[in-house]
């Protein structure tokens, strides 16, 4: 029987009651479909800093390389510097581990009230560059007391980052609606983001058969909202991808609901796994939290390892039970976390 090797790591606040959930979910379609999974859990993240002083173990990179796959939740404390999170953590997987896309899927789930007036059905992909662009933290701040204090990030974009992220998102449009939209705003930077649009545009003759069409980031956010039924692949650098994924959860109905993967395509080295929302303190301990999109980045991460059947029947599991309206508190329901992922389970 196949088994795969999970890292688990719940990180903090919700993370700690949608992670489990996810996973008893994953365990139960296992199961159904034939293969095993093992898996060890392991407490990093703010709260592990507090105790520790660092987010993860000095070899902590070196563990997560005997995995299979990272199961991911959130991590962040409100008593813990906001700016360490990402840096000491979600970044240093995501470039260690070259998991240069980030896919961010968004779509319509049956029985769940959207903000929108479109009745049309939504679903799109958010592919994001995940390593460089303007999360490099390349810069300083420069005598920042004084009254000629300053700060300087500099946002780098490589030929190979975006040649890479663009085929990824061209060949993803492929198996899907045949469609690839390009988010830029090189109307007004020049150097950086003129070098991503034709480089994406060398790749994009590439593939002949896919549309391909070029949209700056403040249109998009209004097409998001207006018209969001025109997107298949939408290709965006890592700042505008991570602002537009929290409007693409929005779109959804909740930010509960984003599903993602930081995904090494070639598997070089394991992909991570974890809703698009961060860990919620203000929620947490409830058992409130929405678990779908932690239970969805499951389905990700199991297409990802192969198991694209058990994967779909995540997906049919989820909408039978957003149609039975089993919905938590963020989606105007009254289901507890525990009581989604069992629905799910039910309904695999
Ligand atoms: P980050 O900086 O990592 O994005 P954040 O603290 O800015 O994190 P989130 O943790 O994503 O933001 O939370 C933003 C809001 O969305 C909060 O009010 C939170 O309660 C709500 N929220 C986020 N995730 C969920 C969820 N799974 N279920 C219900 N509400 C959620």
């Amino acid at each position: 029987m196949k088994n795969y090797n999970i890292a688990v790591v719940p990180g903090d606040g919700i993370g700690n009651e949608i992670v489990p959930e996810g996973y008893k979910v994953l365990e139960a379609v296992a199961k159904k479909h034939g293969f095993s999974m093992t898996s060890k859990t392991f407490d990093w993240g703010a709260g592990y800093y507090l105790k520790n002083g660092r987010f993860l173990p000095e070899d902590g990179l070196e563990t997560l390389k005997n995995y299979d796959a990272v199961y991911f939740g959130s991590v962040g404390l409100p008593e813990v510097d906001d700016t360490l999170p990402a840096k000491d953590y979600t970044f240093k997987v995501r470039t260690n581990f070259d998991q240069y896309v980030n896919y961010r899927p968004v779509r319509t789930y049956p029985g769940v009230q959207r903000p929108l007036r479109t009745e049309k059905h939504i679903d799109f992909v958010i592919v994001r560059e995940n390593t460089e662009g303007e999360f490099v933290q390349v810069g300083s701040q420069y005598l920042p007391d004084s009254e000629n204090g300053m700060g300087i990030d500099t946002s780098i974009f490589t030929r190979k980052g975006i040649e890479r992220i663009a085929h990824y998102a061209f060949k993803l449009a492929r198996k899907r609606r045949n469609k690839v939209t390009h988010i830029t705003k090189s109307n007004t930077l020049i150097n950086s983001l003129s070098y991503w649009d034709r480089v994406i545009t060398e790749v994009a003759s590439q593939y002949p058969d896919v549309a391909h069409d070029q949209m700056y980031i403040d249109n998009s956010t209004a097409s998001f909202v207006l018209k969001p039924e025109i997107f298949d692949v939408v290709l965006t650098t890592n700042l505008f991808g991570d602002i537009l994924s929290d409007l693409g959860g929005a779109v959804m109905g909740s930010l509960g609901l984003g599903g993602s993967g930081n995904i090494n395509p070639e598997k070089d080295f394991p992909s991570m796994f974890e809703p698009i929302h961060g860990s919620a303190p203000d929620i947490a301990g409830q058992n409130i939290a929405n678990p779908y999109g932690q239970i969805w980045s499951a389905a990700i991460m199991l297409e990802h390892l192969g198991e694209v059947d058990a994967a779909n029947n995540i997906m049919e599991a989820i909408d039978k039970s957003t149609l039975e309206g089993v919905l938590t508190k963020d989606l105007g329901g009254n289901a507890s976390t525990s009581d989604v992922a069992n629905a799910v389970i039910k309904n695999l």
